[in-house]
């Protein structure tokens, strides 16, 4: 029954009225992210599948190669459909393209409802990790290619059109389908019949009113450290000016990165319970929201924060309302930071709105006239105006659609979060993971390895009875190593999966480092009696030479890798170890602690080989310790490498010399027999 009304909800929030067959993929929706619009294009295509409108053979336009659009495109090829896809742009997803300032997390806008637990979102395709939004194109771009190259009911994408349109039904003709026209590059006017028109043209380019903004996803240089302060303005109260907002108070601000610092303990989860309870209790109460949120203090969070602040700017917030701040449209997760930084006065606020034109004075200034100062004039540096787009995409390219669905708007507008069906997900997933996935894995990638996987401690890294890096840190700071095992062992057995309890077990180590003045340049005694493992560059440069991917995954510490493998970035195409944190003066802060230790090892082989396409059975895991063993039997291969702990030794190889090179015989040829 939820299934048959999730269904009917989806269809007639996105099919727009009066025109059968057309459908507006989340143009209108709110609080949209790349994953919730992933999530909506499986939905439509799903829904249209189950009505029987989109079946094999079934022609589909999509309008728009954004995210929403090629999810949806490679969503109804794999239920049979045949897709054109038309894009004005030259590339997909060009909105994101190149932007490798802005960091993309497919959950962190549900905070506090749910739990950072998984940096993917676990979808049957485009199955992306959290990186810079750059990354997530390359990502996508990789497995939209090869879905290009296997499936043959995606025709090949259409690039750099223009004035696309719907033309209006012809009664005179029965039934011909929807037809689309477009203008092509070198060959003019074309038009094409389809049965199904899916508009996935996103919500349009910002207003720069600046004359020299930069995008919200086009590099800017707001992260950059000034030698002088700067006076910034940030004009706008939504998600965009508050995201700016922190990137111009926090110190390498990426919200992953904060949420993660603070979001899973059992302070912050009582917090964001009382969150999602006082936004439910004041929805449609802005002034009772502001309040609750200018009383917030988190002292904790507030700590963390004040650690990062950045020391060379001077930021001031302004908008329309101040009441807009917390008691507007914007994501709980922003709001809760903005207030703590409030407190902390690293932000001030002048009632806006700001008046135009905008002038530069004669320092080369922005003269900002304010409103409700009566044009009282105040000067910046930089000011960003995040104030959405100028006309919404679907405005600008079908005006009369857009007018169409003026009550469809107003009902999408209405709508709260919470009770938009089509941001969550209806039963689809073996839907799209059927008979065509299976065909869609070519058998040339079956065979040669395609991935070797590199713990670090003990394997790339080694010393005399050296076996992890942690100890290290621990007994240079003059705590015994035995304190380290039991303050493990408990965190151990106190919690459930691996993300609990490793990250509260880090978070722990850390505030123990931070109590003992741990800093950067002490890394280079820690790590003085550690040496790269003989045959370390020879094996990395004959396994690159095979065009087989790299990964480190280890439990370790990547300072321990700065130090010894300076150039790792370039070596290795994965890297996935505990990252730690230091201030400007080189004092540490914090540790972001891996999530792929232990048994989660293998999930990180599983990220790799869905971002590169390879088939488990073409990875090599190559470790030697207890943390290593789990991904003993997992489905790929293993070899273990001058083992320490007796499960490595159930490896399908192992090398009893300190020599990297004595893998290659294994990787190579399948006959050789254990060394
Ligand atoms: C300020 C700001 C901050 C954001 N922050 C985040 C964030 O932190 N995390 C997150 O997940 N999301 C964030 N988003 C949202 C994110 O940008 C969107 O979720 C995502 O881009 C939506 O994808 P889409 O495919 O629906 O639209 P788009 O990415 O806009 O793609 C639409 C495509 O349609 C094409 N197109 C438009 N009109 C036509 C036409 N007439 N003919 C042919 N092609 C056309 C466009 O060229 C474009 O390629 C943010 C958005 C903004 C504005």
């Amino acid at each position: 029954m939820f299934e048959e009304e999730a269904i009917s909800a989806v269809l007639d929030l996105m099919e727009v009225p009066s025109r059968s067959g057309v459908y507006v993929l989340g143009c209108f929706g709110r609080y949209i992210t790349v994953y919730s619009q992933q999530v909506r294009a499986l939905n439509l295509v799903y829904a249209l599948n189950q009505c029987s409108k989109l079946k094999t053979d079934t022609r589909v336009c999509v309008v728009g190669a954004g995210i929403a659009g090629l999810t949806a495109a490679v969503g109804a090829a794999r239920l049979g459909a045949t897709v054109q896809v038309l894009e004005k742009r030259p590339r997909v997803m060009g909105l994101q393209k190149g932007s490798t300032q802005r960091f993309l997390h497919p959950h962190i806008y549900d905070w506090p409802a749910f739990e950072l637990e998984s940096d993917s979102p676990g979808l049957p395709f485009f199955d992306w990790s959290a990186s810079t939004a750059e990354d997530v194109v390359n990502q996508i771009d990789k497995e939209w290619a090869k879905e290009l190259e296997l499936n043959p009911r995606i025709l090949p994408p259409i690039f750099s059109v223009s004035d696309v349109a719907l033309e209006n039904d012809d009664p005179g003709i029965s039934d011909p389908g929807i037809r689309i026209t477009w203008n092509e590059p070198n060959k003019g006017t074309q038009g094409i019949d389809f049965d199904i028109v899916i508009l996935a043209v996103g919500f349009g380019s910002e207003m720069d009113v600046t004359g020299a903004q930069h995008g919200y996803w086009e590099d800017d240089r707001l992260v950059k450290v000034h030698e002088s302060v700067k006076s910034c303005l940030v004009s706008g109260t939504g998600d965009g000016g508050l995201t700016d907002l922190m990137q111009l108070c926090i110190r390498d601000f990426r919200h992953d990165r904060i949420v993660n610092m603070f979001a899973n303990d059992a302070r912050s989860r009582s917090i964001g319970l009382e969150l999602l309870q006082v936004e439910s209790d004041y929805r449609g109460q802005p002034r009772k929201l502001s309040d609750y949120y200018q009383k917030l203090h988190v002292p904790h969070v507030q700590e963390l924060l004040g650690s990062m602040l950045r020391k060379d700017t001077d930021v001031t917030l302004t908008g329309g309302s101040f009441l807009k701040i917390y008691g507007g449209k914007s994501s709980i997760l922003n709001r809760f930071i903005v207030s703590q930084l409030m407190h902390l006065k690293a932000w001030k606020w002048v009632l806006g709105p700001i008046q135009f034109p905008l002038s530069r004075n004669s320092q080369n200034k922005f003269a900002v006239r304010f409103r409700a100062k009566d044009g009282i004039e105040k000067s910046f540096d930089i000011l960003i105006t995040r104030h959405g787009p100028e006309t919404p995409a679907l405005q600008f390219g079908f005006p009369d659609i857009w007018h169409e669905c003026e009550d469809l708007a107003k009902r999408w507008r209405a709508l709260p979060q919470n009770l938009d069906l089509t941001r969550k997900r209806l039963p689809w997933k073996d839907a799209f993971e059927t008979v065509d996935d299976i065909e869609l894995t070519p058998a040339s990638k079956v065979g040669p390895i395609r991935l070797v996987a590199f713990d670090l401690d003990g394997t790339l890294l080694r010393a005399n009875n050296y076996k992890w890096s942690w100890p290290l840190v621990w007994t240079f700071l003059g705590y015994p190593d035995s304190l380290r095992a039991r303050i493990m062992a408990q965190y151990r057995a106190q919690r459930y999966t691996h993300n609990q309890w490793y990250k509260a077990w880090c978070d722990r180590s850390a505030r123990l480092f931070k109590k003992k003045g741990l800093k950067r340049s002490h890394f280079a005694e820690i790590t003085s009696s550690l040496m790269v493992t003989d045959g370390m560059r020879e094996t990395i440069q004959e396994l690159k030479a095979r065009g087989v991917k790299l990964a480190i995954i280890s439990g370790g510490i990547d300072v321990f890798l700065e130090e010894k493998i300076p150039d790792y970035k370039s070596l290795f195409d994965y890297v996935y170890i505990n990252q730690f944190r230091f201030d400007d003066e080189g004092a540490f802060i914090g540790v972001l602690s891996t999530k792929y230790d232990f048994e989660e090892k293998w999930t990180a082989v599983e990220l790799i080989c869905k971002t590169e396409g390879f088939s488990p059975a073409q990875t090599v895991f190559v470790g030697d310790g207890f943390n290593d063993a789990d991904v003993i039997g997992k489905g790929g291969r293993t070899i273990a490498f001058t083992p320490t702990s007796a499960e490595m030794t159930n490896a399908d190889f192992i090398v009893h010399e300190a020599d990297l090179r004595k893998i290659l015989p294994f990787l190579f040829q399948e006959s050789a027999s254990n060394g």
